[in-house]
């Protein structure tokens, strides 16, 4: 099986936290990668130590695809109003690609989404392993808009 030669791109890191969400994120890429229709994976932990996953969804129209962190933000939202602390997304390659599965910034519509949702969540980035930083230094102009007032939408 092909997932066994590629290895974990957290493999060694040292802070546990980074390690075992780029891990939850990896492994799920590894186990569910389908050519062309599931690519990356992305893992999203909450303020009580739960990691939620998330599967992107291609498509024949390219915009009608869903991202793995819009996934997985869905289904932490699904199981829990608890904050929203860190998010990680791998892509596994492809099987004409070296065996090199990668860590990926969210994409410019992701970071919005996350960043309504949870304003303070964390992120992996592929060029500054072993650490978790704030989403929002990757997008410092946010879009804010007037469907709900700030502070930005809280749970119960
Ligand atoms: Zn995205």
């Amino acid at each position: 099986m092909r997932g066994d030669v590629v290895p974990n791109p957290a493999a060694g890191w040292t802070d546990p936290v980074a390690r075992d969400l780029v891990s939850a994120a990896f492994e799920t890429i590894r186990d569910r990668y389908v050519l062309a229709r599931h690519q990356i994976a992305a893992a999203v932990l909450d303020a009580d130590g739960r990691v939620h996953l998330g599967l992107h969804v291609d498509a024949m129209v390219g915009r009608a695809a869903v991202c793995a962190e819009a996934g997985a933000l869905s289904a932490a939202r699904l199981a829990t109003s608890a904050r929203l602390l860190a998010v990680a997304a791998v892509r596994f390659p492809k099987p004409t690609e070296p065996p090199l599965a990668r860590i990926v910034p969210p994409c410019g519509l992701c970071r919005e989404l996350l960043l309504d949702h949870a304003p303070h969540i964390c992120v992996a980035l592929p060029d500054n392993p072993q650490a978790l930083i704030p989403l929002a230094g990757l997008l410092p102009h946010k879009y804010v808009g007037t469907k709900w007032p700030a502070p930005p939408l809280t749970h119960p």
